[in-house]
């Protein structure tokens, strides 16, 4: 497998597949540059080496081609102003002008390709299927059509891609779980001269360091609102971990399940049996699982509502648990200060809230000071990154994840066609 940092770039175009889908405002400024920041370093390798990037990107969901307010000219001056080198806009991401573009750029200048996914054979998905009026077996066979046509023009669409470069680097780890024609199958037109960028092989080596033969014991917090969305994380996570720390809005499912009363909790009551499952696998496993013991009850769901420290068993009518309580964070803090590997994924509360933030706030602690001792914490998926962000810990942790969804699906054990492609 090519490496960045051992191949050179000199003379040659390089394809990058980047993850610039950064938020705008209404007037189209960027409000949070990280995802430009984060590709820096593989961009600067190549111009450094003498190599010419063609920056490949999408930016939000269009609807149709040339969605306007999606365009990556919102994007271009802030990576002009960031990389130090000029960089023209390229007025589409294929197409003649575009390929012109590309072959007469120049070394040490850039190219930014128009928003991939204004063709909608980046995703290999057909647009604007309506067979609404068509009876169902119709409908069926029309749609089964659709999508074999579009899988076509996504092969095409990918060549086209792939002509403009003479390498492919792919350094998107946020899309890294899609199959899309930039993120996986491009991989296979340059057999000997494909890379992952340094984003994503900070990324694939911090999944690897938990997931392959993380340091023992190996402790994963698993906070959020719902067990529906982390059943699969929590059922591979049982194979992998010593300890397993439930937190969160999933804690009152699990209380319920246990003949607790939760009062107006957040719980899914189609999901008390699950629970109990889960509560038998970690067993069977022989996962040491820590539910929380009490909580911070509120009268109603707003920063300001009254509030008292209850079991999680003995919540009364009318009020709801919010964050966990003291006794559950020393329990929590205790397991994870003595761990060497750990996960955390979901708060443990209404972190948004900021007198519901303690607990989610304790474990942070928890993780800053088992890393300071040595172990290594990986802070991933949504809403705990924008706690670690909320507490300043960013740079006290081993590594926080730029990618949601994809981090998600890796914990979850599923193989990433962005990283297969590379591997393969
Ligand atoms: P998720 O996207 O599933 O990781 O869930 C994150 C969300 O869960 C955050 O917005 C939290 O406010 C919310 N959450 C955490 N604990 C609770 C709780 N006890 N009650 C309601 N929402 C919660």
């Amino acid at each position: 497998m090519q490496t960045i940092d051992s191949y050179n770039f000199a003379g040659k175009k390089a394809f990058v597949r980047v993850d610039f889908n950064v938020p705008l405002n209404e007037n189209f400024e960027i409000t949070d540059d990280t995802r430009i920041r984060g590709a820096l370093p593989t961009l600067k390798k190549i111009l450094k080496d003498g190599g010419s990037p063609i920056i490949a990107s999408h930016l939000g969901k269009p609807k149709k081609n040339q969605d306007t307010g999606l365009s990556m000219k919102y994007v271009l001056p802030r990576v002009q102003e960031l990389l130090g080198v000029n960089v023209t806009l390229a007025p589409d991401c294929v197409g003649e002008k575009t390929a012109e573009l590309a072959k007469n750029l120049k070394l040490g200048e850039a190219l930014l390709l128009e928003n991939l996914r204004f063709h909608a054979e980046e995703e290999g998905k057909p647009r604007d299927l309506n067979v609404d009026a068509l009876d169902e077996s119709t409908a069926k066979d029309v749609t089964k059509t659709a999508k074999k046509l579009a899988k076509a023009a996504q092969k095409e669409f990918t060549k086209m891609l792939a002509s403009l470069a003479d390498c492919y680097v792919m350094d998107a780890f946020g899309t890294a779980h899609r199959a899309h024609a930039s993120t996986a199958l491009i991989a296979e037109h340059f057999p000997k001269d494909k890379m992952f960028g340094y984003l994503m092989n900070a990324e694939v080596s911090s999944v690897e360091k938990i997931m392959a033969n993380p340091a023992r014991p190996f402790t994963a917090i698993m906070g959020g609102s719902k067990v529906s969305t982390k059943i699969d994380i929590i059922t591979n996570m049982l194979q992998k971990v010593d300890n397993l720390i439930i937190a969160g809005g999933m804690t009152y499912t699990f209380a319920k399940a246990l003949g607790g009363k939760i009062g107006n909790s957040i719980c899914e009551n189609d999901k008390l049996d699950l629970a109990l499952e889960i509560i038998e696998l970690a067993k069977k496993n022989g996962v040491n699982l820590l539910l929380a013991d009490d909580t911070k009850a509120a009268d109603n769901f707003s920063n300001d509502a009254n509030t008292q420290f209850v079991s999680v068993n003995e919540i009364p009518d009318s009020w709801e648990g919010m964050d966990i309580g003291p006794v559950s964070e020393k329990k929590f803090a205790d397991v994870i200060k003595a761990s060497k590997t750990i996960l955390w994924n979901g708060p443990t509360g209404v972190f948004e809230f900021d007198n519901f933030a303690h607990g989610s706030r304790s474990v942070a602690e928890a993780i800053v000071e088992a890393t300071k001792n040595g172990a290594f914490s990986l802070i991933g998926g949504g809403d705990s990154v924008a706690c670690i962000n909320k507490f300043g810990f960013a740079d006290a942790v081993s590594y926080v994840s730029t990618g949601g969804g994809a981090l998600l699906e890796a914990i979850e054990g599923k193989v990433l066609p962005g990283i297969a492609a590379i591997k393969e």
